[in-house]
């Protein structure tokens, strides 16, 4: 292309609070329709609205973690619209002076770091929920959303390319769940971005008039969707036409976005200040405590795993890529002592139920403290390799404590000399074939014996002490 691209994101965050931004309504998502909500949160006639104090604390904590400066004074104001999803008829917002501004992430870009400016952290309120019915005859609305905290990420345009886009997403989604302000589940629209891209061309000052796509809810709608706008513009003007500022709607399924409207501007929304809810005001002593609870973020982590517990990077990276994944690690690591054998298993056994069984699995049933047990059970030679696995596998369909499966299941290693010897002798008597084949030389015998022996003792015996024994008793027939 002879064009470079310019790509800014406008990420839109729900809070997990456990009430509304400014009312007492559940903030839980889903519920039969209309049933969380009141006439507060309805913008009713004589209602006043009171900010949430957590809504505060959680925006700052993400901003924060994002290195933005912390506006000592902001405010709300109303952005005024007409659409059925909000009663009110304008949105509470913050126009000009956001609770955050001037910040920064940092994304890995194949091996190099890059660093992505974050122009704005700003509060508002979300709107309700048009459900259009099949038949396309009615609309019927769900008021349950309105008044859900949300938080406004408004980057700068330094993204180049769809891929860049992506991976600042994926960063910023993992540092709001390390910091636990929001449970990012996109597929319930938690997470959501707009991306906004132009065209420029390669050498040329000027910048490209840009369009904006709307509500993207899965990071990889977000790359293909900016490669798409991208070919898109390359094309419109490769052909000496002009791009048009304007709002467009991605249908991830077609692979392709239509417009919505012409984009409008901010001073569409006749912006004034929220006179029913005071300026904010953030003083010294809240914004340490926010500070001070902000954990180890996840490019910190990794570079830890890394570095002090010689895990290998692609481990590193994957088990940093999600909170309750790196919890787990290092709970485990902690428990058992061996954070190598821990990140293994994690990268195989536990990741393949992970995949099979949802995330959920960890920490309702895997949690730090018994994959960690389970793993210096089998260090210690308590259960086999194969018995760590099945207690796993019951544990997760079960929430049993390992301790009961492995008692109940009898999956404790048998080392019991007169058991493992009567076994042994068994076996060899069963295969008299086995027995002269040895006795002419042929070592292959041992290991269907070993095999065999094995078996007899349902897989619970010590396969170095059983060798040992299999040997010494086949030796006495020499
Ligand atoms: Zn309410």
């Amino acid at each position: 292309m002879d064009y470079d691209i310019i790509i800014g994101l406008e990420i839109h965050v729900e809070l997990k609070t456990s009430s509304k931004i400014f009312c007492g309504c559940s903030n839980e998502f889903g519920g039969e329709p209309n049933t969380r909500c009141c006439p507060i949160c309805l913008g009713m006639p004589g209602t006043l609205p009171v900010l949430n104090k957590k809504v505060l604390e959680y925006t700052i904590k993400a901003g924060l973690a994002m290195q933005c400066k912390i506006a000592k004074f902001s405010k709300f104001d109303r952005k005024n619209y007409f659409y059925p999803d909000m009663s009110k008829a304008y949105q509470v917002s913050q126009y000009d002076l956001p609770i955050c501004y001037d910040g920064y992430v940092d994304i890995d870009v194949g091996d190099k770091t890059k660093r992505i400016g974050i122009e704005r952290i700003h509060i508002e309120e979300d709107a309700g929920k048009l459900i259009h019915d099949s038949n396309g005859q009615e609309s019927l609305i769900d008021y349950n959303r309105c008044g859900v905290p949300l938080i406004e990420i408004v980057t700068r345009p330094d993204l180049r390319s769809p891929e860049e886009a992506k991976i600042l997403l994926e960063t910023i989604k993992s540092i709001l769940e390390y910091t636990e302000v929001s449970d990012c589940k996109m597929q319930e629209g938690s997470l959501r971005a707009d991306v906004n891209l132009s065209l420029k061309r390669k050498g040329s000052k000027s910048l490209g008039v840009r369009t904006e796509m709307k509500n993207i809810n899965s990071l990889r709608a977000v790359q293909r969707a900016a490669q798409a706008e991208a070919e898109r513009q390359a094309g419109i003007l490769g052909s000496g036409c002009e791009v048009y500022q304007e709002t467009r709607r991605w249908d991830d399924n077609k692979g392709e976005s239509f417009i919505m409207r012409g984009k409008e501007e901010a001073m569409d929304y006749r912006f004034f200040p929220e006179p029913d809810l005071p300026p904010v005001c953030v003083d010294e002593k809240f914004l340490k405590a926010i500070q001070a609870s902000i954990p180890q973020l996840p490019r910190q982590r990794r570079e830890r795993y890394v570095n002090d517990l010689g895990i290998p990077r692609y481990d590193a990276d994957l088990i940093t890529s999600n909170k309750h994944l790196a919890d787990v690690f290092e709970r485990a690591s902690e428990v058992c002592g061996n954070p190598k054998l821990v990140s293994n298993w994690i990268m195989t056994d536990i990741m393949r139920r992970i995949n099979e069984k949802g995330e959920e699995i960890l920490n309702s049933h895997i949690n730090g403290d018994n994959l960690g047990w389970i793993l210096s059970s089998m260090e210690r030679g308590e259960i086999t390799h194969a018995s760590a696995i099945q207690v796993i596998d019951v544990l997760i369909e079960t929430g049993e404590e390992p301790g009961n499966i492995i008692e109940r299941l009898g999956l404790k290693v048998q080392r019991d000399e007169a058991l493992v010897v009567k076994a042994v002798k068994e076996v060899i008597n069963k295969n008299p074939q086995a027995l002269s084949d040895y006795l002419s030389g042929k070592e292959k015998a041992v290991g269907f014996l070993m095999g065999k022996s094995m078996a007899a003792l349902k897989g619970r015996g010590d396969p170095i002490q059983v060798r040992e024994i299999l040997k010494k008793e086949l030796q006495s027939y020499l």
